[in-house]
């Protein structure tokens, strides 16, 4: 990686404030799935060792003024205590008297908890005086958030930017999450085989043109493959279908000849429902008044035996409803696939791929989890994030 991470600084002592992802769902004011928080305590805890005054900074959810207390950090604080076994002072606000005062008062190995990043108007429009303010509190800049690094926020890339002489460095979350996609992107093992789905083209036509391009096969599923198919001419009912990619999909059909795979069959249902009825049905047979909602399992038989020759691996996006049990096989089938490759290197991507992947209990057998949705995109897209631009080159 071509970053300077927390390893390249000397942190004893120092102030250090960490841009990390806590972005996590709260229910009665406890976190209800910790996988972030946990993501992110290599990076805090190898600060705490070093004797760092650690002051963590995140965003959560999407506050408005009238909902606010809803979007406070108190669970997630109280959550990060448990897990590292050590008080974590938390703040009511960003930035501010209040703020400063318990960052002058922190003692080496101390960790502080500011309020919700987003509670500042600021932070999304990347404003210069937030970030100055942010910036104050530190003699380090960490960025640690790889699933927010894709835009340009104040705590994300501002600190940086109104400040080019504070040092800025990866975590251990962001180095890992850069060096595995780097891999896909550069040099990946081949063959090198792409598995795409998800419900939408349109967010995903940069990726698929740049994977196209890298990769020796790209399976296609879910509702991505719905649209392939009816570009080809083949009915596909009510299924969900991108119209406005249908030129796009021709258009790499085109380009791309037999590197494209498209399922061969697949599961119809004859509503968008957890208990519809459902068949399987071959790929030219579906009923108009019916919807496509998984992958079948011929077209399951076909992804596998190409998998199984895969040396790399990208998935970005689940091959049916899987959130409805009866139309969750093919995602999970796929999951096991990749979960039994040997000599590969699997990575997958994605929000709703990675939830997948959890709920199969496959997530510990993959090469990498993504834990940034758009971010993984966008970086395999090619684009540079400007949560990584800013960070120091090594
Ligand atoms: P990711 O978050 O991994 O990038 P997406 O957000 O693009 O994936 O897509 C995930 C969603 O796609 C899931 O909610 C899933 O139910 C939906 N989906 C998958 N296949 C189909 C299909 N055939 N019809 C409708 N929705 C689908
Ligand atoms: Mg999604």
């Amino acid at each position: 990686m071509n970053k300077k991470t927390v390893r390249d600084v000397d942190v004893t002592g120092k102030r250090v404030l960490v841009r990390v992802d806590f972005n996590v769902p709260i229910q009665d004011g406890e976190v209800t799935d910790d996988t972030r928080i946990r993501a992110a305590l290599p990076t805090i805890q190898y600060l705490i060792e070093k004797g760092a005054k650690v002051i963590l900074m995140s965003h959560l959810g999407r506050p408005k003024p009238e909902n606010r207390d809803q979007f406070k950090m108190d669970p997630v604080a109280k959550r990060l205590s448990e897990l590292l076994g050590r008080p974590v002072k938390k703040v009511d606000a960003v930035v501010g008297p209040e703020v400063e005062k318990a960052v002058a008062e922190m003692q080496p190995g101390d960790v502080l908890l500011l309020e919700n990043t987003r509670f500042e108007p600021g932070e999304r429009k990347n404003d210069p005086d937030l970030a100055r303010k942010l910036a104050a509190l530190a003699d380090i800049y960490v960025n640690d958030a790889f699933g927010s690094a894709h835009r340009a926020h104040a705590s994300t890339a501002g600190v940086k930017q109104v400040r080019p002489d504070l040092p800025a460095v990866a975590g251990f979350l962001m180095e890992r999450e850069l060096e595995m996609l780097g891999k896909v992107l550069s040099n990946p093992e081949r063959p090198f085989v792409v598995v795409l789905g998800g419900a939408k083209i349109s967010d995903k036509i940069g990726v698929l043109e740049r994977l196209l391009g890298l990769a020796d096969r790209v399976l296609i599923g879910g509702g991505m493959a719905n649209t392939f198919l009816k570009a080809k001419g083949l009915e596909v009912g009510k299924s969900l279908v991108d119209e406005e990619a249908l030129d796009e999909a021709r258009r790499f059909l085109e380009e791309a000849g037999d590197k494209i795979v498209l399922p061969v069959d697949v599961v119809v249902a004859d509503r968008f429902a957890a208990d519809a009825e459902a068949q399987v049905v071959p790929v030219d047979r579906v009923p108009p008044d019916w919807m496509i909602l998984d992958i079948g399992p011929k077209t399951v038989e076909q992804f596998a035996e190409i998998l199984r020759q895969a040396r790399t691996v990208f998935w970005n996006g689940p091959m049916g409803v899987f959130e409805f049990p009866r139309f969750a096989e093919g995602t999970f089938a796929i999951a096991r696939v990749l979960a039994e490759l040997e000599d590969a290197v699997t990575v997958v991507g994605g929000g709703d791929s990675a939830a997948a992947v959890q709920q199969a209990g496959l997530a510990d057998k993959m090469t990498h989890v993504s834990t940034g949705g758009g971010a993984a995109l966008e970086f395999l897209e090619g684009k540079e994030l400007p949560g990584v631009a800013v960070l120091d080159p090594a």
